[in-house]
């Protein structure tokens, strides 16, 4: 019999604490929401079998408010905090402070977040550990002739990044030695000035590549798998907007091969709970970005196509089980593909808060919703505008894409704008249809489609 928690508290809202919820229930265990003042009739908190008020509506004096959920913890009797994504789910202060408390965090080690959160650090231990990442500085970038002589050996176009960096801030391009001085200056300015340090260092930066992710999972017995990629290269401002998996361009031999270094990688790093590394890949090759030590949000693709529920995988080894699949086991199987639903405006993505008139999700085979939404429900405009996720699983990328086409018809949501009809005109073109997209086609696709 495997062991798991008596009662988890959810330090989150929206979709995702739902999802963590609904993954505690089906293991037996109590849930405990927290949430704001704004969040007193949301989905988590009607769902959850306790729930605790945190504070106002601001994130920084509710979700961020450590002492509050420690609090909280304490008042319920939560043996374990799953953090979910965003807010605190990357910070090892929070992480550290629970363990102080004998709170166990559903998550890897402060150690490991520490090391994954800082660029430069996390980019050398991963090169150490085998895994490809793209030619730059080997640190930090001391002045502007140390840029120079970097940027000559690499080759233009550069781009310089901000150690601390999150969201695509601090990072700035320079096409020629002429661009580089500007952009080293503005990448150290906005780098100071978000994140309160402004380290930076220097990649080559590439233009046409596409954004593949491995998702992974350890445990504390030093068992290590990967769960194939991601293909999440539709994004507008670094924001992902529609994920697939698997990638149409990967087959069985690439993922398994940088499947491989991925899961070698965390269990020589003695690495446990779920994570996701990032690669952009480019001719044929991958070069690492960044490591989430988190769930991410476009993690139900990966549970559909390997029949594996990460949520629960998480909390299991949190608890001290064994990986319940082996790599063998993990057996990849059909598209699934996943639309984020925002409130927004489909073109300008200016955010459109309001009261949800008419909420119809669409249904069938193959087809999840995963939503804190109801019709009624008041969208606050404290937080991010999303909606849920239509995630839809085909036998194949054609039949994934046609049931996508039906779901967004069938989809309802009046009283705020949403970006479905995004999803409806995406569906329509050929690039998007036979899966001939890098980074930058949206962006392109927006600026050509008003
Ligand atoms: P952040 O944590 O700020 O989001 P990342 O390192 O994850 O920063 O990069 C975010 C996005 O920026 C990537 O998905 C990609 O679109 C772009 N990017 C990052 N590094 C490079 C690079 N070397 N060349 C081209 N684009 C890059």
């Amino acid at each position: 019999m495997k062991k798991y928690f008596n009662k988890v508290l959810i330090a989150n809202r929206g979709e995702i604490a739902v999802r963590i919820q609904r993954a505690c229930k089906e293991l037996g265990i109590q849930t405990v929401a927290v949430h704001s003042t704004a969040d007193s009739d949301a989905m988590h908190v009607k769902l959850a079998d306790e729930s605790v008020c945190i504070g106002p509506p601001q994130a920084v004096n509710s979700y961020l408010n450590i002492p509050a959920i420690i609090s909280a913890c304490e008042i319920t009797g939560a043996e374990a905090v799953h953090p979910g994504y965003g807010f605190l789910s990357e910070n090892a202060h929070f992480a550290e402070i629970l363990e102080a408390h004998n709170i166990t965090f559903i998550g890897p080690t402060s150690e490991h977040i520490k090391i994954m959160g800082d660029k430069i650090t996390a980019k050398e231990t991963v090169s150490n550990l085998g895994i490809p990442v793209v030619p730059g500085s080997n640190g930090k970038i001391e002045d502007l002739n140390h840029a120079k002589k970097i940027a000559k050996n690499i080759g233009f176009p550069v781009l310089i990044k901000a150690s601390s960096g999150g969201g695509g801030k601090g990072m700035k391009i320079a096409k020629s030695q002429n661009e580089l001085e500007e952009a080293f200056n503005m990448a150290k300015i906005e780098a100071k000035a978000s994140f309160g340090d402004d380290t930076v260092y220097i990649e080559k930066y590439l233009e046409t590549p596409r954004h593949i992710e491995i998702q992974i999972l350890g445990d504390k017995n030093g068992n290590a798998i990967h769960l194939g990629e991601r293909d999440c290269s539709l994004q507008r401002r670094n924001q992902k907007v529609l994920e697939e998996a698997t990638s149409p361009v990967i087959d069985t031999l690439k993922r398994k091969e940088i499947g491989e270094i991925a899961s070698s990688a965390i269990s020589k790093l003695g690495y446990h709970g779920a994570g996701t590394i990032e690669f952009l890949y480019e001719d044929n090759k991958f070069y690492f970005i960044e490591m989430n030590t988190r769930l991410q949000v476009e993690h139900p693709i990966t549970e559909i196509i390997t029949d594996c529920d990460l949520v629960k995988e998480q909390i299991s080894i949190a608890a001290g089980n064994n990986l319940s699949k082996k790599q063998a086991d993990v057996i990849i199987k059909g598209h699934a593909i996943e639309c984020r639903i925002n409130a927004e405006n489909p073109r300008t993505f200016v955010p459109s808060p309001g009261k949800i008139t008419a909420y119809h999700p669409a249904g069938g085979p193959g087809v999840r919703v995963d939503s804190g939404a109801y019709s009624g429900y008041t969208i606050p405009p404290y937080y991010d505008s999303m909606i849920g996720k239509l995630i839809v699983f085909g036998n194949d990328r054609t039949d994934c894409l046609d049931k996508l086409k039906r779901t967004i018809d069938e989809f309802v949501i009046e009283g705020v704008e949403t970006t479905l009809p995004l999803f409806k005109d995406l569906l329509q073109n050929e690039d998007i249809i036979s899966g001939n997209y890098n980074i930058h086609w949206l962006e392109n696709y927006l600026e050509s489609h008003p």
